[in-house]
């Protein structure tokens, strides 16, 4: 669109850009194109645009293969207009438009279409807001193309050492990034902006060798060792009495080093050795058991998982007040399933424990809550079920939860219309002993809630 036609069309809808809302519209449609691109959608892709404004980047996005898109607008006249303009896309299921601000927007309600590539030409002010809500545990993202302003970008792909090298390039480095595609002068926009642009993909990092701390300890330590750039961080961490001086020289630092002397996985590690994580399993038992689930002997848990021997397992369902059931992401650091979808909790009986004592001490362990839990379901231990003999339970509870480190990525409530949509178009995201249940059980979730409240 050029600039003439542009201001023709706000002008119709009464609008005058918003240096608040960041509207400075692009006008090169080269690089729209270009911009699209970089995201390498596919046909399975749901793309979400954050601040489509006119339409600039729409356009393209529009004339990829995705079979889904979602646009958010805050401006409620520029989401009006592009409803109007795009009535058709919207009937046809393909293209939905929220109104409001995307650094706030319902993240887990966009799961389920596909997998979700965000792209936008940032609003200045909110950019770094909208950036971490949509790279956050929760988050449907798994990668982002983004306009932002150029000191943003420095900020974001500075390396250790650098004077932009800061507390956000960390936070966001350890499951991200980044890369500078491309710097964009100020004059292909209108209104023209201050300050120059830049094109930044966003990736996720695969985790194969990396640290792996409790998120929350590395943010908070990160934050504490950003909280004065000049301060060594001997100081300025306050870590008990040798621990930051052996750790430093461990590493190679010298033990006067600062915060951005340290690479991201270095911060990581540090976390991770300031703070172990609680749980681990190398030497638990489990029953191994007969094919009529009889107790033959008590293992270690790796040589049963080696020998393909077989054991028992529970799986929990946890619906809330409103009916939707609790999904847990496994962490990426699992060795089995990593990074799937799965049931509320799941795990191992371990020598000694029925399979409700396991389901609880399981639904305690991995999301911190534990309440009532009714079996609906066993299943015999196949090739399938990874030699397990399953025991599925029901229980009702809303939370609140927290999740155990190194175990579990995340976790949410999700209608059942939604999980059952998207086990059907993306069943890899989920476990297959979730998938197993979910092919029998998310018709009959009304059944299995009144299984446990007894109504
Ligand atoms: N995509 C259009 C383009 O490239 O011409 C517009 C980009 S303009 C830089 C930023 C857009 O984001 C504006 O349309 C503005 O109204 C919108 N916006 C501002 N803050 C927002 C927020 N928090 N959430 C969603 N959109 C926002």
């Amino acid at each position: 669109m050029s600039k003439a036609e542009l201001r023709a069309r706000l002008d119709e809808i009464g609008v005058r850009p918003s240096k608040m809302l960041g509207q400075n519209f692009l006008l090169d449609t080269n690089l729209a194109k270009a911009i699209v691109a970089d995201l390498e959608p596919s046909e399975g892709d749901h793309l979400v645009e954050v601040g489509p404004g006119m339409g600039a980047l729409t356009v393209h996005i529009l004339a990829t293969p995705a079979r889904r898109i979602t646009l958010i607008e805050r401006d409620h006249r520029l989401a009006a207009e592009l409803t109007q303009r795009y009535t058709a896309e919207i009937a046809s299921g393909r293209l939905a438009i929220r109104q409001g601000d995307s650094a706030k927007t319902d993240l887990l309600s966009l799961f389920g279409y596909g997998p979700v590539k965000m792209v936008g030409n940032l609003p200045y002010s909110a950019s770094t807001a909208i950036i971490s809500h949509f790279t956050a545990a929760a988050s449907p993202a798994c990668r982002l193309v983004l306009m932002v302003q150029r000191e943003v970008a420095e900020r974001l792909a500075a390396s250790p050492g650098h004077k932009d090298y800061a507390a956000l390039t960390v936070q966001l480095g350890r499951r991200w990034s980044v890369r500078k595609l491309r710097i964009v002068p100020p004059d292909v926009f209108w209104p023209r902006p201050a300050v120059e642009s830049a094109v930044i993909e966003v990736s996720k990092r695969p985790v194969e060798g990396l640290p792996n701390p409790d998120p929350e300890g590395f943010s908070a330590l990160v934050r504490q060792g950003f909280s004065s750039r000049r301060k060594q961080l001997r100081s300025l961490l306050k870590l008990p009495l040798g621990v930051w001086d052996d750790w430093a020289s461990a590493k190679g630092h010298p033990v006067t080093a600062r915060a951005e002397d340290l690479p991201v996985d270095h911060w990581a590690d540090l976390a991770l050795h300031v703070t172990p994580p609680g749980h681990d399993h190398p030497g638990e038992m489990c029953d191994v058991v007969d094919s009529d689930d009889r107790i033959l002997e008590s293992r270690l848990r790796s040589e049963v998982h080696v020998n393909n021997s077989l054991h028992r397992a529970v799986h929990l369902w946890i619906f809330n007040s409103r009916g939707e059931l609790f999904l847990q992401k496994r962490s990426p650091w699992k060795i089995n399933h990593p990074d799937q979808w799965c049931s509320s909790a799941a795990g191992h009986v371990d020598t000694g424990e029925t399979y409700e004592e396991a389901a609880h001490r399981e639904m305690k362990e991995e999301i911190g809550a534990d309440c009532p839990l009714v079996k609906f379901w066993k299943v015999g231990a196949s090739e399938e079920t990874g030699y397990e003999f399953v025991e599925y339970l029901v229980g009702l509870c809303d939370g609140p939860f927290c999740f155990a480190p190194g175990e579990v990525e995340t976790g949410a409530f999700f209608p059942i219309e939604q999980i059952r949509r998207w086990v059907e178009r993306t069943p890899d995201e989920f476990t297959p002993l979730f998938k197993m249940a979910a092919a029998k059980f998310l018709g009959e979730t009304e059944r299995l809630i009144k299984l446990v409240s007894g109504t």
